[in-house]
């Protein structure tokens, strides 16, 4: 089967299930698979490659979860004050940040009042900041934590500013892993459900995927597989995010699989192939790739390289060598390297000129 026969067949926007006979064959074949990516991608984004300019607000890193791949909780760790956060804000918006991206760890004792609350003082100080904040994981904790329902949990959240949610703690969407590598954390089908129901309720979310752990390709394809359908079922995913996993600091050091330089350009390659035409962004990081394979990312299949960052946190603790801040030049000298044209978006993808 030549490229051009295996683009047609990505024509039918109506199949959740993938062709796995097809993912299979052209995991075996990276030049195939490349010359796919990259036609599926000029015809998603031609040839501009995007970027935002946010900050990353980590609140708290106090933690009563046990995910083994994590070195960024702390049993004694820091709370945020309101105080802090307005400070961290007002120098986002003097480095001209569209974005706050607020996350923390499952703090003791947080409840769906204070989370509220963060929201409700960063927004009132600053309305036209999109507010990018709390994982499903976390969604569940502050509804645990205040006897809420989930759905009327995310109500309140978004009544005090929410704009839109990261889809992590999604990590590898397939249980009998996550029994592994994240034993406490909520199940493929707690996350499904949070996502969609956000997703009902107009609040957009990204999507992730971390690999390159205990899994196998197998696994990665019904990480995959899950993505798709819910995307078909409610378009709320702005964006799909490859998280190599950094085993550095954490307990996974010595069990994971780690990739090398080509898995992860194919595992680029082969998101865009299997979310093709329903999820259009797919993103490189620069966090965990490194600048320079973020950059190669970008020639197979990924069209975005997220964020600045401005303080990049839970990558450094694991072992992340690369700095906490990507300025917009370096991002737009990077893409230009490459031949493609930079662009600055906002959260939900629209350009910003
Ligand atoms: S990944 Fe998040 S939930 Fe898991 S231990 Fe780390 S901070 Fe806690």
């Amino acid at each position: 089967m030549n490229a051009q026969s295996e683009s047609y067949k990505y024509e039918s926007p109506d199949r959740a299930m993938l062709d796995r006979d097809l993912m299979r064959s052209l995991w075996r074949s990276p030049m195939r698979l490349f010359s796919l990516s990259r036609r599926l991608q000029e015809k998603c984004c031609g040839r501009e490659i995007t970027y935002v300019i946010n900050r990353n607000i980590n609140f708290t890193n106090i933690c009563v979860g046990s995910c083994r791949f994590c070195a960024f909780r702390k049993e004694d760790g820091y709370i945020l004050t309101h105080e802090d956060l307005l400070r961290k804000a007002e120098e986002a918006e003097r480095m001209g940040a569209t974005e706050i991206c607020l996350q923390g760890g499952l703090a003791p004792g947080l409840t769906l009042e204070d989370y509220c609350e963060m929201l409700e003082v960063l927004k009132s100080s600053y309305p036209s900041m999109h507010l990018h904040a709390y994982s499903p994981m976390e969604v569940l904790h502050m509804s645990r934590a205040s006897g809420v329902d989930i759905r009327d949990a995310l109500r309140a959240l978004r009544d005090s500013g929410l704009d839109s949610m990261p889809g992590t703690a999604a990590e590898l969407l397939v249980d009998s892993v996550r029994r592994q590598i994240c034993p406490d954390k909520l199940s493929t089908a707690e996350w499904s459900f949070i996502i969609k129901s956000a997703h009902r309720m107009g609040i957009p979310t990204t999507s992730t995927m971390l690999y390159g752990h205990i899994e196998n390709f197998e696994e990665r394809l019904s990480h995959l597989e899950i993505i798709r359908s819910i995307q078909m079922e409610t378009g709320g995913f702005t964006e799909f995010v490859l998280l190599p996993f950094v085993p550095g600091n954490t307990e996974l050091r010595g069990v994971a699989k780690t990739p090398d330089i080509l898995e992860n350009l194919k595992m680029h390659a082969l998101a865009r192939v299997a979310l093709y035409p329903h999820i259009k962004n797919i993103q490189a990081s620069w966090v965990k790739l490194g600048r320079e394979v973020a950059g190669a990312a970008m020639e197979w299949g990924a069209n975005d390289l997220g964020g600045t960052l401005m303080e990049e946190n839970i990558s450094r603790c694991a072992g992340s060598s690369e700095g906490q801040y990507m300025s917009p030049d370096e991002f737009k000298d990077l893409i230009k390297r490459h031949g493609r044209i930079p662009v600055q978006r906002d959260t939900l993808y629209r350009k910003i000129c």
